[in-house]
């Protein structure tokens, strides 16, 4: 609902139930799925039930219309995977893919029709239906028995039925979004949720919904108060970001709320201090019109501007600010939250991205305590799942550690997933560090 990610209970009921599917189908040995198989057979995904079918059965089957989405095969002889409609390379299925191959030819095929006698590859028979032969370079488990389930995220730091539930709202972008990811308190966050809505009361608001009240704004501007004038023209407003302007805090302006929604939009990914402030300031603004219409005195632009700095403090906005070495003006950080490690240590920044095509990359970039770069090295990868890749990135910092460095007082790993950087500090001890870097092998 409107963005804030309230959807109906019914919605839930697939998601919780795929955690028993998946529960299921990873356990093919315990004594409950070998039962039910005698019976229904080993995959959950049917069209229909029969009668007497029993309550179990369909449950499992409900949950696993909606796991479908997340899970993906390991190819092993491939009897179990139909070419176009299951998942087997990278993230999605070939019939998602129109125009990639001869649809009719592999109507009804398993995987196994393109695997060799001896377990490979069958590179003629790929050059014949899709007319390259790029899925060579899909792995095949030969040490599996069979082919397998696997979940397409690696499932750190959420649950089953948290991803499953998220998968089924991709692409519902509601336009506020862009104010819920400013990273704003949640007070200031329903504030501009409101705004976004248009359901604050301002005096034009009131006065369209029938109530007897004056549309001037009580500031004194003598304008209409509204949308655009509470978020972009109010003469307080401007007064306040005046100050902040004149203490080296520097917020932009805006010639209405339209333009305003624009600038929030670009600023998801630039996350730009000003901005957070003139968010912040606009906020202060209509608390104290609201006191001043209940008849409370109103506020001094300095003692307001000052408040506004005092929260956007509480929020530890101006963290480097506090952070040592960082001698700059406040004005020279205000891009950038990157400071230097202590003396003798250094830091190590990483981070893996992807696209929707599953094109990727992993960059490394390890800084002294002075700022100065040492190495930074970066990859180009594919793959589905950006955790995985968020996990490559820091186990490709074993590649760049060199002898001099173990010398060191320490080492600072920053990255941009907390989920998993949590997980890697699971491998303080070498041995098992030394098993993912064979993992990560395989990519490269
Ligand atoms: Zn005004």
């Amino acid at each position: 609902m409107g963005g804030l990610g309230f959807h109906a209970n019914s919605k839930w009921v697939g998601p919780l139930r795929s955690h028993i599917t998946w529960e299921y189908i990873s356990k093919p040995t315990s004594f409950f799925h070998r039962c039910m198989k005698q019976k229904y057979g080993n995959w959950p995904w049917v069209a229909d039930f029969k009668r007497g079918d029993s309550t179990v059965w369909k449950i499992l089957c409900d949950g696993a219309n909606s796991l479908a989405c997340c899970v993906r095969w390991k190819v092993c002889n491939g009897r179990d995977i139909n070419i176009l409609n299951h998942t087997w390379i990278w993230d999605r299925s070939i019939a998602l893919w129109p125009t990639y191959c001869d649809i009719a030819a592999l109507e009804d095929r398993t995987v196994s029709d393109l695997i060799s006698p001896a377990g490979d590859w069958d590179k003629q028979k790929l050059l014949i239906c899709f007319g390259e032969d790029r899925i060579l370079e899909m792995k095949i488990w030969s040490e599996l028995h069979e082919d397998v389930l696997e979940l397409m995220k690696i499932p750190i730091g959420s649950t089953i039925s948290a991803m499953v539930y998220n998968s089924s709202f991709l692409g519902e972008d509601d336009p506020c979004c862009a104010i819920l990811k400013a990273g704003l308190r949640p007070r200031v966050r329903m504030f501009w949720w409101r705004v976004y809505k248009n359901i604050v009361p301002t005096n034009s608001w009131l006065l369209a919904r029938g109530f007897d009240v004056d549309v001037k704004c009580p500031m004194g501007c003598n304008m209409c108060e509204d949308l655009n004038h509470i978020t972009t023209d109010c003469k307080q407003l401007m007064e306040i970001l005046d100050i902040l302007d004149s203490w080296g805090l520097y917020t932009p302006r805006f010639a209405d709320f339209s333009a305003l929604q624009v600038a929030l939009e670009e600023n998801v990914k630039s996350k730009d201090i000003g901005m957070k402030l003139y968010c912040l300031t606009v906020y202060h603004c209509w608390l104290n019109r609201n006191a001043v219409k209940h008849g409370k005195e109103v506020s001094t632009q300095v003692f307001m501007a000052a408040s506004i700095l005092e929260s956007l403090n509480q929020d530890g906005l101006l963290f480097h600010l506090e952070q040592r070495d960082t001698v700059q003006s406040f004005g020279l950080c205000l891009h950038s939250s990157w400071c230097p490690p202590p003396t003798r240590w250094l830091k190590i920044n990483v981070d893996g991205a992807l696209l929707r095509s599953n094109a990727g990359g992993i960059g490394i970039v390890i800084r002294d305590s002075y700022g100065k770069l040492i190495v930074a090295a970066g990859w180009s990868i594919c793959h589905w799942d950006s955790t995985q890749v968020e996990m490559m990135a820091i186990q490709g910092v074993g590649k760049l550690i060199a002898e001099w460095m173990y010398e060191l007082n320490g080492v600072i790993v920053e990255g941009d997933s907390a989920s998993v950087i949590e997980h890697m500090q699971n491998f303080q001890f070498k041995e098992l560090w030394k098993l993912q870097l064979e993992d990560w092998d395989k990519w490269n």
